[in-house]
């Protein structure tokens, strides 16, 4: 069993509103939403940071944005726009070591973060 969350709820073992699933990247609800819309994407192999990619990620970093987009355009915000957020290590409040991006909409976001 795994001790990281996200692999959990990849397989399933933790339960999450999931919005998205093509085998290889999920895309579930926060649980803790900081706005009306806040989808977290996740490839189910884990990297624990943005540091951890490898060259070879690339097109699983591509297919993250794409799973983004389309989950954007289904929840009818991709008009009124969206913000996508991957945090790294402590001073962007990464808490989650498993890579996630963030999709956040539904309000007016505020430009630069606080
Ligand atoms: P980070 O700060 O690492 O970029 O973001 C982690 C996010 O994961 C937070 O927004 C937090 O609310 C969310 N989160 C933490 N645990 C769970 C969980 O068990 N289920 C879901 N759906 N989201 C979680
Ligand atoms: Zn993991």
């Amino acid at each position: 069993m795994s001790d990281c969350i996200f692999c959990r709820i990849a397989t399933g073992e933790i339960p999450a509103t999931t919005l998205y699933d093509d085998g290889e990247i999920l895309a579930f609800r926060d649980i803790n939403p900081e706005a009306p819309v806040h989808v977290l994407l996740i490839p189910r192999r884990h990297i624990a940071t943005l540091n951890d990619l490898a060259a070879a990620d690339a097109t699983l970093i591509g297919r993250l944005y794409l799973a983004g987009k389309q989950v954007a355009a289904e929840l009818g915000v991709a008009e009124s726009g969206y913000r996508t957020v991957i945090n790294c290590n402590r001073d962007a409040g990464q808490i989650v070591f498993h890579i996630h991006m963030h999709l956040l909409a539904g309000r007016e976001l505020g430009w630069p973060p606080g």
